[in-house]
Parts: structure tokens; sequence; C-alpha cells
């Protein structure tokens, strides 16, 4: 490994401790966050700058050296991990973590692609102003990696995800020039749309050095309640009441099925849901933003709430009484996917349907899996508002999980995947295809759009180095 002729290359442009080669430095670049996927990449470059990132893809062009951008490294797709080969160099943007620019007057932020989501959120804050994306990894995933994976979260309802809050873009391509695309405009239609074209593009065709996002009002005041619906259909028909009422207002919608709350009572006893686990099957924790005040926000939900209540959607509701409150109820949630990570290997999806096709999906969907694995437990939660279902399977309680992952993986992948297709839906929200899911991007995208998708790769990467082996499945025709 310390023969290839790239690295003292690398140490000349970089410096000789921003280029890792030791095994112990290198592990935590090498293993993706639910430890899927262990790579084994010939050296980790961390460049200070967009110039230094512009000089390692020259390097490595020259050489025929693959790049494999990241971030944070907590994506959820395998997409930031090399392959074992030895051969692929990981490009961590990690040292570039500088906010270049907060403009007031036009509600811009311009960082770093290596500035982590909840700086650029506190800087936002700071200056009196929301970054709304927010997600559970949002103290590690950066502003280069939630954009290379068009990220969602907690606020797609409102916000829109990570596209929709983009502005502009610092790329790198692969020839290793760099795009100066760094527009605070909202409006610029001048021809092919780039940065929509990179953004989401989990880097396969350009790497993200620097981003301009757009910024909001921060809300006067926020409510947050705890519910407890009577089923699925209760929680769309609570979902289509609360958007007829509150409009903008409504910030948050996120479904949490029983089994969710369990395991984070579990592995997390510290963290308390405000209702009891066993008073329904399915909670929503739902949040108003309101820009008049306290009082206001309160009296919109409680209205939404109490109509709820009579059409007999909700059975029970706690409505937060502070902020610690609110927080309390939001680290429930948040810790769900933890509680999982912590209960041991499980089956994950992350999937759409249509909101009004929803509870026709669950119920299909459930019935059908507890024929096949009646043991298994169904760890169901995720952004209601957005259509997002995180629809995990997890192994039976002391059984043998890693042997359950194996065993029933492609069965509970087909069968879902299919079922959300079927009904109108995506077998990817929003975690992306990075290597888990290429070859359902093969059997579910669209032909025309897939070959499209290649003709793009081609035309920004002829030479295929950056990310090979993400999202495109290999193989397809010219
Ligand atoms: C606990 C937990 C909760 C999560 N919740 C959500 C959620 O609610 N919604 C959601 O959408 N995701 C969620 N995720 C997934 C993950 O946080 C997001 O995908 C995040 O956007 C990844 O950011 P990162 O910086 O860690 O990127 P990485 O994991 O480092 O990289 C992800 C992909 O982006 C590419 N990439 C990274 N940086 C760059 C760059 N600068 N230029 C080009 N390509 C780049 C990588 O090559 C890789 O393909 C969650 C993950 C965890 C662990």
């Amino acid at each position: 490994m310390e023969q290839h002729s790239l690295l003292p290359q690398l140490r000349a442009l970089l410096g000789e401790p921003h280029v890792l080669t030791a095994v112990s430095d290198v592990e935590g670049y090498a293993l993706d966050w639910r430890k899927r996927y262990q790579g084994s990449p010939l050296a980790v470059a961390l460049p200070a700058n967009v110039d230094e990132v512009a000089g390692v893809v020259r390097l490595c062009r020259a050489a025929g050296v693959a790049i494999v951008p990241q971030g944070g490294n907590t994506g959820l797709a395998g997409g930031a991990t090399p392959d074992g080969t030895g051969t692929q160099l990981v490009l961590s943007l990690r040292r570039m973590r500088r906010i270049r620019h907060i403009g007031i007057a036009d509600r811009v932020l311009v960082a770093e692609a290596g500035v982590v989501l909840a700086e650029a959120q506190r800087t936002a804050r700071d200056a009196g102003l929301l970054f709304p994306l927010s997600l559970a990894a949002e103290g590690s995933a950066t502003i280069g990696g939630v954009l290379a994976t068009n990220a969602g979260g907690t606020a797609v309802l409102r916000y829109g995800n990570a596209r929709s809050l983009c502005l502009g873009l610092e790329a790198v391509t692969a020839s290793g020039d760099v795009w100066h695309g760094l527009s605070t405009l909202r409006k610029d239609n001048t021809g092919y749309d780039l940065r929509d074209l990179i953004v989401g593009s989990e880097g396969t065709l350009a790497i993200i050095t620097a981003a301009s996002v757009a910024l909001y009002p921060q809300p006067a005041a926020r409510r947050t309640a705890w519910v407890a619906t009577q089923d699925i259909a209760a929680a769309v028909a609570l979902l289509n009441r609360a958007r007829d009422a509150l409009d903008a207002g409504l910030t948050g919608f996120e479904l949490m099925g029983r089994e969710c709350i369990a395991l984070v009572a579990r592995h997390f006893p510290a963290l308390r849901a405000p209702l009891p686990v066993d008073s329904s099957s399915w909670f929503v924790l739902m949040e108003l933003s309101d820009s008049e005040s306290e009082a206001h926000a309160q009296e919109r939900l409680e209205a939404v709430l109490g109509a709820a209540i009579d059409a007999g959607e909700v059975m029970d509701a706690a409505i937060a009484a502070s902020l610690q409150q609110a927080d309390a109820m939001w680290s429930v949630r948040e810790h769900i996917p933890l509680a999982q990570a912590a209960e041991g290997l499980n089956i994950k999806h992350d999937l759409s349907v249509p909101v009004s096709r929803m509870a026709a999906f669950v119920d299909v969907t459930e019935q059908r899996l507890r024929r096949q694995l009646p043991q298994a437990r169904l760890i169901v939660f995720g952004h209601l508002g957005d259509g997002n279902l995180h629809y995990n399977v997890q192994a039976p309680a002391h059984g043998d999980a890693a042997a359950f992952r194996t065993d029933h993986e492609k069965a509970c992948n087909d069968l879902l995947h299919s079922a959300a297709v079927a009904h109108g839906g995506s077998f990817s929200a929003e975690h992306g295809i990075g290597m888990l899911k290429t070859a359902e991007l093969a059997r579910f995208k669209d032909p025309v759009a897939l070959a499209l998708m290649h003709a793009t790769k081609r035309a920004f990467d002829p030479e295929n180095i950056l990310n090979p082996g993400k999202v495109l499945p290999p193989g397809h025709p010219a």
C-alpha cells in the first residue's frame, strides 16, 4: 500500500499529516455507519481547501485512482465507503469547515462542504435566522454530505429537502476543474440546472466543496404534541386536518409504531415518552411553528387536536409545556434509529408512498410479512407528512440478528419494494442508492430515465473515477 506512486504526490500537495495510510488511522473512514460495508482504502486524503481538492482529483485522474468523497460518514446506503480492493482513495472533506459568509438581507449561508449540519443550524440561529434541515445525524453529517444525498429529515413537510434549500454550489469536476456556482439567487433560469444534478448524485458526478443555502425566519413560537392515534388511517386524517388548519405552520409530522417507543425505552431508559406505550399502536409527533406568539400557537394546536378527538382520530394527546419537554419528545423520536442499532442488525427500508395510500400499504405489507415471518418485529416509523416510512424488520427478540438478516433480507426487500412501487411509491425515499440499492435501481427505475442517468454520468465523469460502483448499476448498455 505504501508503494503506490500517488502517495508521495499527495503528501507533497497536502502535507504529510493529511494523507492517512496506517490501518488505525483509516479504519474510521473505511466502515459505514451501519457497519455493513467494510472497505479497504488506498489512503485517506484530507484537503484543506478547494484548490487542494482539485489538485487531488488531478493527481488521481493521472494515476487512474478512483475517489470516494466522504463527509460525516453517516450515510445509510454505503455511498461513502471504498470497496475492498485497496485501490480507492477516500477524499474526506472534514477539514473544510469554514462558514464563508452569512447574508442577513439575502437570507443565505455559504458554508464549506465539511461544515457539520448542527454548526450550520447554530450559525443561522445566532444570526436570528433558521436553517431548517434537521435530522438525527446532524451532529456529524456535513453540508456536503446532506447535499450529495439530497437528505430529507423532519422538516421537509414545510421547507423541502436539501435540494430545495440549496441555492448554489462550488464543486470540483472529475477533470479537476472548479465550478464556481455559489449563487445566492432565487431565480436563475440559464439553461440546464447543474446544481440540481449534482445535489443527490452521491459523489458520482462532482465533489461539492462549498454550498450556498437558503435561510428562513425563526418562528416566534413552537408547539409540539405527542399524540396517540387510532390507527394509520386516523394519523393520515389528522395530518390532513392539521394541514388544512395550520397550512405552513405545520412543520413536523412524524409517525412511530409502538415497538419503536418500546425499543427506545429499553435502550435509553432516561428518555420518557409522554403517553404510556401501551395506549396505542401508533403515535404521532407533530410540531406547529407560529409567527405570532406562544398563546396563538397553543390555541391553534389545541383547536386541531380537539377537533381530531371529537372525530375519533385521536385517543389521547400531550402538548409540551416547555421547550425542554418538546426537546424530550423529539429526543425519543430521534433515538429510534440508535435504539434499533443497539438492538442488533436489522433489515432497513426507506420507502415512500402517497399519504392517501399509506394505510392500505401498511395494512397489506404487515399481513404479508406476518405470514412470512411471524416472529419478526416490525419497527415502523418515519416522516408521515412526506409519505416516507422507515419500515424496518428486526429479528425476533433473542434471535440471531445477523443470521436473520442474511436469511430474510432479499425476500423482505422484494416484498416491500414491490409493494411500495405498486402503491405508486419509491423504494428509496431519502437515503439514496449508494451501493446498497443499485440492483433495485436497475429493477425499478424507468428504463429511459436510467439510460439518461448513465449518459449523464459519462458526460460528467467519462473515466469513471468519481465513486464508481455507487448509484448506477454496472454493465448498463451505453
Ligand atoms: C441516526 C441517523 C439518522 C438519519 N436520519 C436521516 C434522515 O432523517 N433523513 C435523511 O435523509 N438521512 C438521514 N440519515 C442519513 C445521513 O445522515 C444522510 O444521508 C446525510 O446526508 C449524510 O451526510 P454525511 O456528511 O455523513 O455524508 P457521508 O455519509 O459521508 O456521504 C454520503 C454520500 O455523499 C457523498 N458525499 C459526501 N460528501 C460529499 C461531497 N462533499 N461531495 C460529493 N459527494 C459527497 C458520499 O460519497 C456518499 O455517497 C441518518 C443517518 C443516521 C446515522
